[in-house]
């Protein structure tokens, strides 16, 4: 595996770790927009899947190793395996490549608890047993979104937490429920932006002489996301997820901020820029090695 591609923010290093790429419907992802203009820079296969990327931002400072999100990990069924077209789970390659070990994490930060942000968290071992896969790490995420993801007796809202129990049981310990916007440690800032959940949280990164990194999770999945009404049939407040992407890309446009695409298949982080009222990408890290495809 390549070393991921790593930015520096301050004092910061953040690597641009991926769990892999995968397949998801396309009209889910895209929402209302039609697929005549996704289907350009997103073409879809002969069953309607999109290539997505799951991206997970490792941000390092000293001892701290914070990965924010885990992507898919390689607990699936060979059925779900089929239809998400995802293998084994590169995180812990990832890190590897990083000259770093699966307990060199400190911090895991789950923006919310869909099975393809919070499915790495555990390793299936050979023997079928499942396990921390980042056995000392603390692991935050807001109270809110476990209790729904608990407790809900919502059918859609059952299906689309359906994964989790069996995410979390191993790391019950671990869990540190948050209660609203929370500053991880100087520099790093948790900050509950709602939209595609009711408690989705995002994390930034900034730098005391200026410099900024924030990963917003599912409120800007992909680079095309940055168009206002492009968002996905999954957001349970597109309303909301479009005001939080405003607010977040305006920010970022103005102040010369990275951010990093939770799906995006090209593009794993970019500096976006505003051309005449249109967000544009600016400098950009592409996603390497491409070529492997189905991991
Ligand atoms: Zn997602």
């Amino acid at each position: 595996m390549d070393v991921p591609a790593k930015i520096k923010v301050g004092e910061f290093e953040i690597a641009l770790l991926s769990d892999g790429l995968w397949r998801n419907d396309g009209g889910c992802m895209f929402g209302v927009a039609p697929r005549e203009l996704w289907q350009r820079e997103h073409p879809a296969d002969d069953r309607n899947r999109i290539r997505l990327n799951l991206t997970c931002p490792l941000i390092m400072r000293g001892g701290a190793a914070v990965v924010v999100d885990t992507g898919i990990g390689n607990r699936l069924s060979s059925v779900e395996r089929k239809i998400f077209d995802h293998g084994e789970g590169w995180l812990p390659d990832g890190l590897k490549a990083l000259g770093m070990e699966p307990g060199d994490v400190t911090h895991v930060v789950l923006s919310h608890l869909h099975f393809d942000h919070c499915g790495g968290l555990v390793r299936r071992r050979p023997s079928g047993v499942l396990e921390a896969a980042f056995p000392r790490a603390r692991v935050m995420v807001q109270r809110g979104e476990l209790e729904i993801a608990r407790g809900t007796r919502n059918e859609r809202l059952r299906a689309a937490y359906r994964h989790i129990e069996e995410c979390l049981a191993p790391l019950e310990n671990a869990l540190e429920p948050l209660d609203g916007d929370t500053e991880l440690m100087s520099g790093v800032d948790i900050r509950v932006t709602g939209g595609h959940t009711h408690d989705h949280q995002i994390v930034a990164v900034r730098a005391d002489g200026g410099g900024c990194f924030v990963h917003l999770a599912d409120i800007v999945p992909t680079r095309s996301h940055m168009k206002g009404p492009w968002n996905q049939a999954y957001d349970l407040d597109a309303l909301r997820t479009m005001e939080a992407k405003a607010d977040y890309l305006g920010r970022a446009a103005a102040g010369g901020w990275w951010v990093s695409f939770a799906h995006d298949d090209r593009v794993l982080a970019a500096q976006v820029r505003n051309d005449r009222g249109r967000l544009v990408l600016d400098e950009s890290i592409a996603m390497p090695a491409l070529e492997r495809g189905r991991g």
